[in-house]
């Protein structure tokens, strides 16, 4: 296009949770052009390859445009009006039949705040079901429980900010050259303008351990023990901020040897028990770098040179991290030990001493965790607190007695449940479980069995609307009004720039029609035209005060976006800092308002294996993750023809080690088995990425060889999320 005539307006990029701002070309009706914002605080004017082609994704010639309903075994064509109140008699029928447990909504980090909250509001407030849950469990649930477990609150306590401040990063299993491109950028430029250091420390070396100063491998789920062996060094060379601890931390242990998940209902309490320091220390003698080196086959010697690194108080830190800490079956203790050496020296909430977790999802933050869609959620709080229920009820204007008090199903056990029959009906928005959920051949045939309804929201066709009883097409991104919230408690907003095709309609707008017609008018009293301002305004309403509040619509329109905390005018940049956080009110310099006595708790976590480890029939470990030119599972950026050129299929990555022994070729087919079964992939050796020797790697974005059919469906018990990044495989020249 001719980029004079073209109209620019605002967004934030749809395509990870870096959440760029970028500026869209509007010509004609259709959206043609992408840069980045330069007035974005994030990328200043930076985009990665998804960002920059992000429009031509809207334009795939098999876009659905019209409502489809399954009669006899065929998709056929109806209007969106039928389609709609098709769903909300499927939903009043299932509920007389079954109960209203029988019934629920499964969604999305790429949710916006709109669509998130119109979820919750029906299926909780309305139906009075726990039965909401969002793909982000799989990515970033351990963070939550991480933060929780750790502060009492949710979300980074920094911003990305501090990436111009620290001097050293330490990447903890996060490819941030891939993931979460346009950050790791702002890290390297800084390297160009400062003595700053990246240390990669991870179990496979990627792009980014390539443009680290340092790159350190790791045996998997061992990350563990080294955390517990870096606090080790540091109490054992008088590295700890003592002051510090004694003035704003606790120590406590919960549950050892919980399982992981494996049955098929689960259900887990931690038990903290306060410990003292002592016992602390006395802990750790069981992870002195010597012994430790043993379990994670890093040398004793890197083990201290990381410890150094949080040691040295002349140094700022920012440890990052996301799935590779976050899938794991201890996900939530892996979090709490990276706090817990940020905690020991005093390096946490000021900037460049960070703990930063990212997320993949442009609104995992925005929308999941700060809308709560998750079961045991609400906006301002949890389910199973009686106040919390009393305050959401008021502003949804539902009697309380409707919210259910006990979170019901997460995301795994709600794919067993819809197996079981015990989940009779399942409306899925923004998301594409089919390719998603591990041990997805189970889940494929649970959600196909006889007495299952299964309504599907999307853009394009994929491995979930096949499995559709009715498929609603999908206004996508520009195409409608809405918000995310980015990784750094940043929330953008977005308007509508073109119309949506046929009969597309946003998700939130089709929540609120079918939540009309099974009877909610009064809760659902929205206008067509107002309904994003009107629904952004009453969720305001549940984070009313200092330590969430969130911007003025007004204000979110006139800026890149606007951190929350947002009181008196301001973003809060740097949380439970005096200086920096108005919600600070305990008259000390630091206070942990999420616990109730203002402090936060370093925890005794132990290293325990993974749920399955390999073994004389299963040799090897499988790890699973993405890459940079797609977006999740592709369904959106393989229509990008130059991003599916450059990424067209999946591959294996071998150890070429590994792969000279079994006399493998790249490009050769190789077969991997697992308990659960076999897939044929291509061999990638020494491109991409390279695995350590007895491990190897597959992306997961490929609807047409889907690694997700053999993958484990074990979960951390605390946050439920599964470990995508380690089970048994056997690997084999096919
Ligand atoms: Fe979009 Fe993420 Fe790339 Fe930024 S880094 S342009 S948010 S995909």
């Amino acid at each position: 296009p001719n980029n004079k005539g073209l109209d620019w307006k605002k967004a934030p990029c749809r395509f990870c949770g870096v959440g760029c701002g970028v500026l869209v070309g509007v010509e004609n009706g259709k959206a043609v052009a992408v840069k980045g914002d330069p007035k974005s605080p994030v990328n200043k004017g930076l985009c990665c390859v998804k960002g920059y082609h992000s429009v031509i994704s809207m334009y795939g010639k098999d876009r659905l445009t019209k409502p489809l309903v399954r009669k006899n075994g065929k998709l056929v064509e109806t209007s969106m009006d039928e389609a709609l109140t098709l769903i909300a008699s499927k939903m009043q029928e299932t509920i007389k039949e079954h109960g209203k447990d029988s019934v629920s909504i499964y969604g999305s980090g790429q949710w916006t705040i709109p669509d998130g909250y119109a979820a919750s509001k029906l299926f909780k407030g309305c139906i009075g079901t726990n039965n909401v849950e969002a793909n982000a469990r799989l990515c970033m649930a351990s963070a939550v429980t991480g933060f929780m477990t750790s502060f009492g609150i949710d979300e980074p306590m920094g911003c990305y900010d501090d990436i111009d401040h620290a001097d050293v990063f330490i990447l903890w299993g996060n490819n941030m050259a891939e993931m979460h491109p346009v950050l790791f950028s702002r890290m390297l430029d800084q390297r160009q303008k400062r003595d700053v250091k990246i240390i990669d420390f991870a179990t496979r070396t990627t792009r980014t351990s390539m443009a680290a100063d340092k790159s350190i491998l790791f045996l998997p789920q061992s990350d563990l023990a080294v955390a517990n062996a870096i606090c080790y060094e540091i109490i054992a060379n008088g590295w700890m901020n003592k002051s510090f601890v004694e003035e704003y931390c606790n120590f406590s242990k919960g549950l050892t040897d919980m399982g992981y998940g494996l049955e098929d209902k689960y259900s887990f309490n931690d038990k903290p028990e306060k410990i003292n320091f002592d016992d602390f220390k006395a802990f750790l003698e069981d992870y002195t770098p010597e012994k430790v080196e043993k379990i994670s086959g890093v040398s004793a010697k890197d083990i201290k040179y990381m410890a150094r690194q949080y040691g040295d108080p002349n140094k700022k830190v920012m440890s990052l991290w996301c799935m590779g800490m976050n899938q794991h079956s201890r996900g939530t203790w892996i979090n709490n030990l990276v706090y817990n050496i940020h905690l020991l020296t005093g390096k946490i909430s000021e900037p460049g001493n960070s703990p930063f977790s990212l997320t993949g999802q442009p609104s995992a933050c925005g929308t999941v965790r700060e809308v709560g869609t998750l079961t045991h959620k609400l906006p301002h709080g949890v389910v199973n607190n009686k106040k919390h229920r009393e305050f959401a009820a008021k502003i949804w204007d539902v009697p309380a007695e409707n919210i259910s008090p006990k979170p019901s199903y997460h995301t795994v056990e709600m794919f067993r449940a819809l197996d079981r029959g015990d989940i009779r009906f399942m409306w899925i928005q923004v998301t594409n479980p089919m390719v998603t959920m591990p041990k997805l051949n189970r889940y494929r045939d649970g959600a196909k069995k006889e007495g299952r309804f299964i309504v599907v929201s999307d853009i394009y066709p994929t491995p979930t609307t096949d499995i559709a009883d009715v498929i609603l097409p999908s206004a996508m991104w520009v195409e409608r009004e809405g918000m995310f919230g980015n990784s750094e408690r940043r929330t953008q907003y977005f308007e509508q720039m073109v119309n949506p095709p046929g009969e597309s309609m946003s998700d939130t707008w089709q929540l609120v029609e079918v939540a009309k017609k099974m009877g909610f008018e009064k809760q659902f009293y929205y206008k067509e035209e107002t309904h994003v301002e009107e629904i952004y305004n009453e969720y305001r309403k549940h984070h009313d005060n200092k330590k969430h509040n969130l911007a003025p619509l007004q204000v979110l329109k006139d800026n890149p976006g606007m951190m929350w905390p947002y009181v008196d005018g301001k973003p809060t940049k740097w949380r439970f800092n005096a200086k920096y956080d108005p919600a600070c009110d305990n008259g000390k310099a630091y206070h942990f308002y999420g616990k109730p006595d203002g402090k936060a708790v370093i925890w005794q976590r132990p290293y325990e294996p993974a749920a399955e480890v390999p073994d004389a029939e299963y040799p090897y470990w499988l790890n699973t993750g993405r890459v940079v030119e797609h977006w999740h599972t592709g369904s959106m950026t393989r229509r990008i023809p130059v991003l599916h050129k450059a990424m067209p299929y999946a591959y294996v990555e071998l150890n070429p080690a590994d792969a000279k022994r079994m006399q493998i070729k790249n490009g050769d087919n190789v077969k991997l088995t697992t308990r659960r079964g076999q897939i044929v992939l291509p061999a990638s050796i020494n491109e991409r990425g390279v695995p350590a020797p007895m491990q190897v790697f597959v992306p997961f974005f490929d609807e047409n060889k889907l690694i997700n059919n053999i993958t484990l469906d074990s979960f951390c018990p605390i946050s439920k999320e599964p470990d995508y990044k380690k089970c048994a495989v056997k690997v084999e020249k096919a």
